[in-house]
């Protein structure tokens, strides 16, 4: 019997997954899978919260769906105002949608309409970094700076430059502090908006933590406030993008809040769904809001399931218990936890160049020679094999070939549910390194 769906592969078939208890994936044939990366740090509740199934099956029963054309839901705003109240300052005003992509295509758009409302037409152009994903959509695909995505795409939609990731392993000199070199590659950005011309420029975007493409890189301190400064000095807006980095991943409900800055908007989507419905937002500040609303009084865009009630009734029980089962610190203590697991397993490893991440956080990078951080070769799909013989024993962790972009090392992202036990740290560890040794083999 042919398979009829296809997905990211048209070739081999996956297994299907049948059930989830906590940490854990259970397929058809009842094998158990440890979700060491919460699918792409989505899973952040485990697969079998019971509140937040409560909370969906309440909001089907009273209504699911009503087109917000014509009305709002009060599961909808009762979840923007609480992402509004545990917002970074400024943030007042939330866009519900799908997902990461679309979160990011109406930040583009805003930002693009914000500047024709207040009568500076000319600034159309997005800054972004090397290197970077902000999702798949053209205007998102436009923004991301991974030349291998982009180039099978050009000519893409939104006209952007890119500017050096933030990425102190690979790129810090030698005698440099963390500090000067988060302020020189920070300096990139005023540099590359004086070559533009500022009066073109609408914005600049980056994740505060990179994810999938970099596996967990943060920005060294003080280079998100340079980058601030940089975007307010030249009238540009600054989008964070936290689709995968925010809801608490990394021990804060927005990552950006350890970097004392500020956005005018940031993108959310994976972990507010934690996995159990497809939603995004997008939050903005009062001063964008307000320049549309006096003028056009119009965004002009919009999905059929924006803000869809069932959707925000299941985010705001996925809010309520990150908020209130005091899952900020447990992300915090348990993220230190793996991260000393990873460090006693890995650090020694001849292979394993940079051990890195934030709360549950955490990315691997592996090298082909540890002194010289040469990456491996592209053709022997090291993080692919990595994650196929992890899989093979029971084990979801997320892989990225950094050489697609011939740049970086090899590198495993780990993004377990915040819910994770000791001793399921200790069989993710123990499950990883048995892979990354059945792989180099
Ligand atoms: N931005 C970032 C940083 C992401 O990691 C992703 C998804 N990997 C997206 C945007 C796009 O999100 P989605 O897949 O939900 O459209």
């Amino acid at each position: 019997m042919p398979h009829h769906i296809f997905g990211r592969s048209t070739s081999g078939q996956l297994p299907v997954a049948v059930a989830g208890d906590g940490c854990y994936i259970v397929d058809a044939a009842g094998k158990r899978y440890l979700d060491g990366s919460g699918g792409a740090a989505v899973s952040c509740l485990g697969h079998s919260d019971e509140a937040v199934r409560a909370a969906l099956h309440a909001q089907l029963d009273r209504i699911a769906f009503a087109h917000t054309g014509f009305f709002t839901s009060q599961a909808a705003e009762d979840l923007a105002d609480l992402l509004v109240a545990n917002a970074p300052e400024g943030l007042e005003r939330v866009y519900l949608v799908s997902g990461g992509s679309e979160a990011v295509e109406a930040a583009l758009k805003l930002a693009r309409q914000y500047f024709l409302e207040i009568g500076q037409p000319q600034r159309h152009r997005v800054i972004a970094r090397r290197q970077s994903y902000h999702g798949n959509t053209l205007g998102a695909l436009a923004a991301g700076g991974n030349a291998w995505r982009r180039a099978q795409f050009a000519p893409l939609l939104v006209e952007t430059s890119h500017i050096a990731p933030c990425y102190e392993y690979r790129d810090r000199a030698e005698g440099e502090s963390a500090e000067a070199y988060g302020l020189r590659v920070a300096d990139e950005l005023d540099a590359e908006i004086r070559r533009l011309g500022p009066e073109t420029v609408m914005a600049f975007i980056a994740e505060p933590v990179v994810g999938a493409t970099a596996g967990a890189v943060p920005a060294v301190p003080g280079y998100l406030k340079r980058i601030r400064e940089i975007c307010d000095r030249h009238g540009v807006l600054l989008i964070l993008d936290e689709v995968m980095c925010g809801m608490g991943r990394t021990g804060h409900l927005f990552a950006c809040e350890e970097d004392g800055v500020a956005p005018d908007m940031i993108a959310i989507a994976k972990g507010l769904g934690a996995g159990y419905q497809p939603i995004g937002a997008l939050l903005t500040s009062g001063r964008l809001y307000d320049a549309i609303a006096s003028g056009s009084g119009f965004f002009q865009h919009g999905h059929t399931y924006m803000g869809h009630a069932m959707a925000a009734a299941g985010a705001k029980a996925v809010l309520d218990a990150i908020l209130g089962r005091g899952l900020l610190a447990r992300v915090r203590s348990q993220g230190d936890k793996l991260d000393a697991a990873l460090r006693a397993a890995f650090a020694q490893h001849p292979h394993v160049g940079d051990i890195r991440g934030r709360g549950l956080f955490r990315g691997l990078e592996l090298v082909a020679d540890r002194e010289t951080k040469a990456p491996f070769e592209p053709a022997r799909r090291l993080a692919a094999r990595i994650k196929a013989e992890a899989f093979q024993a029971g084990l979801i962790c997320y892989p990225m070939g950094g050489t697609i972009d011939g740049v970086n090392g090899d590198h495993i992202l780990l993004a377990p549910p915040f819910i994770i036990s000791d001793d399921q740290i200790g069989e993710l560890v123990d499950k990883l390194a048995g892979a990354v040794t059945r792989a180099l083999a």
